[in-house]
C-alpha cells in the first residue's frame, strides 16, 4: 500500500497513529539536527519531521523540491501549530522514508503566487497545475459540472453525444477544418456548436437534450477566448420562451446554491435588448450597481430640456449626448478629472472630451461648461439625470454608436473605481427580444444576429420579405448575463421548412446554396418537426465567474495561448510529406 492517508487528511484525532503518506516535497527546512518537509498532494499539505536519527540518512540521500517520496511515521501534536493549514495541528515524526522519484528543479515556484510568467507556466502546465490555486479552480469546475448534470438529470434531460467531424455550423466564426484521407480533397468542419444536431434530436423526439461539449471556433483570440471551449448545450421540444427561461433560471439557482452556497430566491430580472442598450449602452449590463445612462440626446432627438436654447457647438452638433450620475463623487479633484478625461481619450474608448457637472453638497452646481450653462440650466440637467447632491455627472457627446459604447465603458469603469463590482455578489438577468438581424457594414449585407435557426416574433414574420425593415424585426432570442458578462444565449427555433427557407433567403442564400448547406435540416423539417428551442452556456466562463476571476484560462486544464498555440506540446505544427500525400494536400507557404 502506497499510503494510508492523503496529505490533507490528518487531524488531532489521529495523534499516536502510525501512518504512511506519499506525495511531493513542497519545501525542506533544516534546523541543525532536525529537518522539516512539507509534503503535498491534491488534498493538502502535511508537515514531516525528520529528527536526529534520520537526519544522517537524509544527508546520504538528499531530497529536493518536487521529489516524490513515501514516508512512514507517527502522528504527533505540533508544538508550533499553523492555524492556516487544515492539518496544521499535527506533524508526522518520520521513521522510514523512500524516494520514489527524483525531480529536477522546477522552472518556477510551485506556490499559490508563483514567480513564473504566463509563458513559462503554460510550457510546464503539468507543474503549474500542482499549484493550489489551479487545483481549486479545477475542483470548482468539476463541482459546477456535477451540479449541472444533477439538475438536468432531475429535469429529465438526457446527455446525448453529437459528432465532432461534421459540416459547417453557422455561429458566426470561421470553421476549423479536418481533411479526409478516405474522401480525397474533402474536409470535415469541427462544430462551432452542436446546433443543428440538437435540433435534429428534437425532430427524433428526444425532447430534453443536453451535453457538456467542446465547441471549436477559429476566431482571432482577442481578450479572453479559446479556440476550443466548452458549452453546456441544451434543447427542449414543445416549449415556449417562458418555459426555457424558467427551466434554466432553475439551473442557475441550483448551481449557485450548490457550488457557492448562494441562495437566490427572487426571479431574475428581464430586460429587453432595446432597454439594455438605452440604459446601459450594451446588451450585457452589469446590474450590481445602478448608475444608468441618461439619454440627453439620442440620434438627434433631444430628451433633456436643459439643452434647449443652449448655444454650445459640441452639444448642438452631436448626434448623441449621454450622461451618468456618479454617486458621492462631486469632490473629484481637478487632477482626478483630468485623468478621467485622458482615460476616455484612450484609443480603445476613442472620445475627444469629457464634460462634467458637480452637484456640490452645498447645493451649488459647477461644471466644465459653465460658459454655456447657467446654474439653473445645470440644475435642470442634473434633475433629468436624477442626480442627488454629492453626485458627479459625467457627459459624453458624439456619434451614436461610439458614444454609447464609450459611455457603457465609462459606467463600468466608475463602478469599478467606486468598488461597486464586487465579485462575491451575483446579479444575473435575462436580456430578451434581441434583433433578428444585424447589418454588416463591411459586406453591406444582413446577417443573423444569433444564428439562422432563430425564429422571428410571429407577428413580424411578414417583415422578412421587406429588407428595408429588417432592422425592426425582433427574435425570440434571449441571453443570460451575469455581472456584466454574457454567459449563455439561445432562442426558440424555426421548425417549419418554409419559414426556414425564408430566413435563408433573407440572409442572401440562394435556394441551391440553402439546399447544399442545410438540406439535411430542411428535409428533417418535412418529417414532423416539433416546436422547439434551447440555449447554450459558456461553461469555462461560468466557472471563472463563480471562481471570482476574469480569465477563463486558469479554469481549463490545458488551455491555448493568445496565438492559439499549446506551447507545452507545441501545437499546431507541420506534418510530414507522407501524411500530406495521403491527404492529397500541398502546403504552399
Ligand atoms: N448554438 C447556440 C450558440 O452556440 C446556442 C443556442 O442557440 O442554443 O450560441
Amino acid at each position: 500500500m502506497y499510503r494510508t492517508h492523503t496529505c490533507g487528511e490528518l487531524r488531532m484525532q489521529h495523534t499516536g497513529e502510525t501512518v504512511t503518506l506519499a506525495g511531493w516535497v513542497q519545501t525542506l527546512r533544516k534546523f541543525g539536527s532536525i529537518t522539516f518537509i512539507d509534503l503535498r498532494d491534491r488534498y493538502g499539505i502535511t508537515q514531516l519531521l525528520f529528527n536526529e536519527s534520520l537526519n544522517s540518512k537524509l544527508d546520504e540521500t538528499p531530497i529536493g523540491r518536487e521529489y516524490v517520496i513515501q514516508v512512514k511515521g507517527k502522528v504527533l501534536e505540533r508544538s508550533n501549530k499553523n492555524p492556516k493549514l487544515p492539518t496544521g495541528d499535527i506533524e508526522i515524526e518520520v521513521t522510514e522514508f523512500a524516494i520514489m522519484n527524483i525531480a529536477v528543479t522546477p522552472p518556477f515556484t510551485i506556490e499559490e503566487d508563483t514567480d513564473g510568467g504566463e509563458d513559462l507556466r503554460m510550457k510546464y502546465r503539468y507543474l503549474d497545475l500542482r499549484r493550489p490555486v489551479l487545483r481549486r479552480n479545477l475542483e470548482l469546475r468539476y463541482k459546477v459540472n456535477r451540479s449541472v448534470r444533477n439538475y438536468l438529470d432531475g429535469q429529465g434531460f438526457w446527455d446525448i453525444e453529437t459528432p465532432y467531424l461534421i459540416k459547417s455550423t453557422p455561429e458566426g466564426a470561421r470553421d476549423f477544418v479536418v481533411p479526409s484521407r478516405m474522401n480525397g480533397g474533402q474536409f470535415y468542419a469541427l462544430p462551432q456548436s452542436p446546433q443543428t444536431f440538437k435540433q435534429l434530436l428534437m425532430v427524433s423526439g428526444y425532447d430534453r437534450y443536453y451535453q457538456i461539449v467542446k465547441c471549436f471556433r477559429d476566431e482571432d483570440l482577442r481578450a479572453d477566448r479559446q479556440p476550443e471551449f466548452t458549452q453546456i448545450d441544451c434543447e427542449m421540444s414543445f416549449v415556449e420562451q417562458e418555459d426555457i427561461l424558467q427551466t434554466f433560471e432553475g439551473l442557475f439557482k441550483h448551481v449557485f446554491n450548490d457550488v457557492k452556497g448562494v441562495k437566490i430566491e427572487e426571479a431574475f430580472p428581464r430586460i429587453t435588448w432595446d432597454d439594455a442598450m438605452w440604459n446601459y449602452g450594451n446588451d450585457k449590463p452589469d446590474i450590481r450597481f445602478e448608475m444608468k445612462i441618461h439619454n440627453a440626446k439620442a440620434k438627434h432627438t433631444v430628451y433633456n430640456t436643459a439643452l434647449d436654447g443652449v448655444e454650445f457647438k459640441v452639444f448642438n452638433e452631436a448626434e448623441t449626448i449621454l450622461a451618468i450620475a456618479v454617486p458621492n463623487a462631486s469632490e473629484y479633484t481637478r487632477k482626478q478629472l483630468d485623468e478621467l478625461t485622458e482615460w476616455i481619450k484612450r484609443p480603445q474608448i476613442g472620445m475627444t472630451g469629457l464634460v462634467y457637472i458637480k452637484c456640490n453638497t452645498d447645493g451649488s452646481y459647477k461644471s466644465s461648461v459653465d460658459k454655456f450653462f447657467t446654474e439653473e440650466k445645470l440644475k435642470e440637467f442634473a434633475a433629468h439625470c436624477n442626480a442627488a447632491t454629492g453626485d458627479l455627472i459625467l457627459i459624453l457627446a458624439g456619434a451614436e454608436t461610439r458614444t454609447r459604447k464609450a459611455m457603457s465603458e465609462l459606467r463600468l469603469e466608475m463602478g469599478q473605481r467606486l468598488g461597486l463590482r464586487n465579485p462575491d455578489v451575483y446579479k444575473p438577468l435575462w436580456v430578451i427580444d434581441f434583433p433578428l438581424f444585424e447589418y454588416d457594414e463591411e459586406s453591406n449585407t444582413w446577417a443573423a444576429r444569433h444564428h439562422p435557426f432563430t425564429s422571428p416574433k410571429p407577428e413580424q414574420i411578414e417583415l422578412m420579405a421587406m429588407p428595408e425593415r429588417f432592422g425592426e424585426i425582433k427574435a425570440n432570442a434571449y441571453d443570460i448575463v451575469l455581472n456584466g458578462t454574457e454567459i449563455g444565449g439561445g432562442s426558440i427555433r424555426i421548425f417549419q421548412r418554409d419559414l426556414q427557407e425564408k430566413m435563408f433567403a433573407a440572409l442572401g442564400l440562394s435556394p441551391d446554396e440553402a439546399q447544399e448547406k442545410f438540406g439535411f435540416l430542411l428535409g428533417a423539417f418535412e418529417y414532423g418537426a416539433p416546436p422547439h428551442g434551447g440555449i447554450a452556456f459558456g461553461f469555462d466562463r461560468l466557472c471563472a465567474l463563480l471562481g471570482g476571476q476574469e480569465t477563463i484560462r486558469d479554469f481549463i486544464a490545458f488551455p491555448k495561448n493568445n496565438s492559439g498555440r499549446d506551447v507545452m506540446i507545441d501545437a499546431p505544427s507541420a506534418i510530414d510529406d507522407k501524411q500530406l500525400n495521403e491527404l492529397n494536400l500541398k502546403v504552399t507557404l
